[in-house]
């Protein structure tokens, strides 16, 4: 039984819903895409191979993961959103292998914002850094689109609040730096089950839902 319909009720117009899959099997995928939702986040490469293959053509496949660069060559003919990149080394590849492809894959930078040591992600200061390099403005085959972040997995929603907004004001600060004449650039992904609502008060434009469409995963 997918809750798409209730979870849809709850978005912000303006703000795009990533069903987030990964775990479920290709019937619940299917089902949700009968009841109209097109946009769904996958988060390891062998899954979204299988299940790219097996649904129609028209879905927008999002990468949500952590993307190892030797897998980039695998989604890079049909991804349309990879939302973590989180080092140079990933952005050239997917230059690469979007080149090999004749594609311009857009993507997201990964923000490192949340308490937790494990996240992977640039820190506002190593993400400027590379920004201020300025190499991957040779990079043809990619398109910058936003930032993504996860706040900390806690219930201090004022903590949570506190790093969406932080995320929030260095996406902007970064827009008006880099990328102000660059319409693309107008992404900020955050926001998962337990704390979309939140992210939306904060200037999100793609949730990434899972549990709260498809119920809990089993791994
Ligand atoms: C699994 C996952 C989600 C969805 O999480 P839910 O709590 O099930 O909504 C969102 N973003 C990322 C990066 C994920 O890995």
């Amino acid at each position: 039984m997918v809750h798409l319909q209730e979870v849809k009720a709850t978005i912000d117009s303006g703000v795009e819903l990533v069903a987030v899959s990964k775990f479920h099997p290709v019937e619940v995928l299917r089902e949700a895409y009968e009841e109209g939702q097109r946009i769904f986040g996958e988060s390891r490469v062998q899954e979204l191979q299988a299940k790219q293959a097996a649904l129609p053509p028209d879905i927008q496949w999002h990468f949500i993961g952590h993307l190892q660069p030797n897998k980039v060559k695998y989604i890079a003919p049909y991804i349309s959103l990879i939302h973590a990149v989180d080092s140079f080394k990933l952005l050239a590849e997917i230059e690469k292998q979007a080149a090999k492809v004749h594609r311009t894959i857009p993507c997201l930078l990964q923000l490192h914002i949340a308490q937790e040591e494990t996240k992977f992600g640039f820190t506002p200061a190593e993400c400027t850094a590379m920004l201020q390099a300025g190499e991957w403005r040779e990079l043809k085959h990619v398109q910058l689109a936003g930032l993504m972040c996860m706040a900390s997995n806690t219930d201090n929603e004022q903590q949570v609040e506190a790093e969406f907004a932080q995320a929030h004001a260095y996406f902007n600060e970064i827009k008006s730096r880099f990328f102000a004449d660059d319409p693309a650039f107008c992404q900020r992904s955050w926001g998962m089950s337990h704390d979309y609502r939140l992210a939306m008060k904060h200037g999100a434009t793609l949730v990434r839902i899972g549990s709260a469409i498809f119920g809990e995963r089993e791994y």
